[in-house]
């Protein structure tokens, strides 16, 4: 990657679109339009929905878990875990989705490729930095998305001019100018970032911001990349620009902030407050080093205390907590449980006066409900006589619509799980669910066939597996001896697969109550390619610590050695 050789970029004359022929051309279908267009049908004027009809701001939310949440420390996914996550946006009502940085790997493109095909509705969106290069990867992964939107970025503050950039002002604004023209050129909706903007100089960010919309941007963002800003800082530096950036009204404000002091939702909402109308966000607040922004937190702040910010958004609220749990499946990076929103503990009410408060008169101590995000505050209990009717009642309940072939899945799934296990819960269903589609891609190398261990006092724990190649049906068997099952089982894999790394956490969580309770076994290894994580679903813990393992094997496995680099080359490109 050559961010910064003049040999990428275009003399300025070859670019030929000059700056008043760009600005505010408006593509049916664009985000910025605020049409209602969904499911792929044309936008019409019936289907339109306009600020002045609802009589509230819209807000676009710019979801980017796939992007900047994938660049939290081993939350890679894979093309088939993306597409689940994309589909769950998509359902979620999110307006666009950021589904990579195509030039950042070949795998990355490929998804942000797919996710442009099978997900109807969303703008989809490449980030791209301020080159040739980099715009024409993202061109060429979103050409084929129905909507699309190409995301240019460049650094403008003094310390990335210096020490990352080695580039003057001048040739900041330039490079911004081209970039954008370039973009433009192939699409027309283009986002430009000013990357590190909160510790950036006003006057200069007010400049490359308005060259930026001169240049045809139609959304202007404004990232917090290191989550620096205070939330009146923050808002300070929007009020400049809004003041100062001739054009700014024309486009849409866009705020993207980190959560380095915790903060990355209070200036988002700040942002709102002073106009913007766009937040970049990911499910649970995940991203690089302390996260983002997170959609539910932000969605739910902006609904709940619509007295004060009138504006609304297109997600439907009840799908946050099940978009919440599929990310942190996907990902292996659990949500704490006292987390605002989707946290475990968001709607539990222990102490006896709360209780007694909330049966009485249930706003005395809830100012949202359960319903309203999703989180289904009933534990039915299903069981063995449950049938096929009654789970898909409960699934429905719980917000998941499945297909007949799914159906039949989880249905065969929970049958299994009656013989193991007395009550079923709704958290038992959900991971059912979770689970069957995080592998349903069936990109697995390996699968577990047979599996026995022994330990004891005065024994040496050992452990004997046989193991089955997908590609060709081959029964692989192994045994070893460790320092416990657990280690022996994890030793007799590494035999089998050739996969060696070095385990960084192992955590088992019950799923619900009781001692037949489903465990979910969540592992961490570090592989010389990157650090990937793995889980897996059992009542047996040692069957499901080695099909954790097998999880992370097939990852290593399957990852192309482009995409391995990933998190590596995005550190050396620079996001926002
Ligand atoms: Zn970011």
């Amino acid at each position: 990657m050559s961010a910064s050789n003049p040999a990428d970029q275009p003399p300025a004359s070859q670019i030929g679109v000059p700056a008043s022929a760009v600005p505010n051309s408006r593509e049916s279908g664009n985000v910025r339009d605020f049409h209602v267009h969904r499911g792929g049908e044309a936008p019409t004027s019936k289907g339109q929905k306009t600020v002045s009809e609802a009589g509230l701001d819209r807000v676009i939310i710019f979801d980017t878990t796939l992007r900047d949440g994938e660049q939290s420390p081993g939350a890679s996914m894979n093309l088939g875990q993306k597409l689940q996550v994309a589909k769950a946006l998509r359902d979620l009502g999110v307006d666009v989705i950021e589904a990579g940085f195509a030039a950042a790997s070949p795998g990355d493109l490929e998804s942000i490729r797919e996710v442009g095909r099978q997900v109807e509705g969303p703008v989809v969106c490449s980030l791209a930095r301020s080159s040739r290069g980099d715009i024409e990867a993202a061109w060429s992964a979103l050409k084929d998305a129905p909507r699309r939107r190409i995301h240019v970025f460049l650094a403008t503050s003094p310390i990335h001019r210096d020490f990352k950039l080695k580039m003057a002002k001048d040739e900041i604004v330039r490079r911004a100018v081209e970039g954008v023209k370039m973009a433009r050129e192939r699409c027309d909706d283009v986002e430009f970032s000013c990357e590190d903007a909160a510790r950036t100089e006003l006057e200069f960010l007010a400049e490359v911001a308005e060259r930026a919309v001169e240049a045809g941007a139609t959304t202007l963002n404004i990232p917090d990349t290191v989550g620096y800003a205070l939330p009146q800082t923050y808002a300070e530096t929007l009020g400049y620009l809004r003041k100062h950036v001739r054009g700014i009204d024309r486009v849409v404000l866009s705020v993207h902030c980190h959560n380095d002091l915790g903060l990355a939702v209070a200036n988002s909402l700040a942002g709102v407050l002073v106009g913007a109308r766009q937040v970049e966000c990911t499910i649970n607040g995940i991203g690089e080093r302390a996260g983002n922004a997170s959609l539910e937190e932000v969605v739910m702040a902006m609904k709940t205390r619509q007295d004060v910010f009138k504006v609304q958004t297109d997600v439907h609220t009840e799908r946050l907590y099940p978009a919440s749990r599929l990310v942190a499946q996907v990902t292996g990076i659990h949500v704490q449980r006292n987390k605002a929103v989707v946290g475990q503990n968001a709607f539990a009410h222990e102490a006896g006066i709360h209780q007694h408060g909330m049966l009485t008169h249930r706003e005395t101590y809830e100012i949202m409900r359960p319903e309203e995000v999703g989180f289904s505050r009933s534990s039915l209990v299903l069981g063995k006589h449950s049938g096929r009717h009654a789970l898909k009642e409960r699934l429905v309940a719980l917000g998941y619509q499945l297909s007949d072939a799914q159906m039949e899945k989880v249905f065969a799934e929970f049958k299994v799980l009656c013989d193991k296990k007395k009550e079923i819960y709704d958290a038992d269903i959900e991971a059912l669910v979770i689970h069957g589609q995080i592998h349903a891609d069936g990109a697995q190398t390996w699968e577990l066939a047979a599996l026995s261990t022994t330990s004891g006092t005065g024994t040496l724990p050992a452990a004997s597996i046989a193991l089955v190649k997908k590609s060709d049906g081959t029964r692989y068997q192994e045994a070893a001896a460790g320092d416990g099952p657990v280690d022996a089982v994890f030793k007799a894999i590494e035999k089998i697969t050739g996969v060696t790394g070095k385990l960084r956490d192992y955590q088992i969580h019950s799923v619900t109550v009781g001692e037949d309770a489903q465990g979910e076994v969540v592992l961490e290894l570090e592989h010389p390619t990157g650090v990937y994580r793995g889980r897996a679903l059992s009542t047996d813990i040692i069957e499901g610590s080695a099909r954790a393992y097998l999880d992370v094997v097939n990852r290593i496995v399957l990852k192309t050695p482009a995409n391995a680099e990933l998190p590596d080359a995005v550190r050396e490109l620079g996001t926002v």
